[in-house]
């Protein structure tokens, strides 16, 4: 019976892929969408959470007690 160590080279890798990514100059920019939750129905400004990357983002509903997530068609 052995117990192996891995190197952590996958965090290293992870770390200088962060290091590399590129500064967003406009973090904020797209950052909301506004448009209708299909969770509650009401109109919101939906906080993306991924994307648009540019056909679709996902969105999370940013209203007490719904935060229902879907993905939207952006155009
Ligand atoms: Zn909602």
């Amino acid at each position: 019976m052995s117990t192996m160590t891995l190197p952590d080279y996958l965090g290293d890798a992870k770390r200088v892929r962060e290091a590399r990514a590129p500064i967003e100059a406009d973090p904020f920019k797209g950052a909301f969408l506004t448009t209708i939750c299909p969770g509650c129905g009401h109109d919101v400004n939906a906080l993306v959470v991924d994307g648009p990357d540019p056909v679709f983002a996902d969105l999370v509903c940013p209203r007490v007690g719904c935060g229902h997530e879907w993905t939207e068609a952006v155009t």
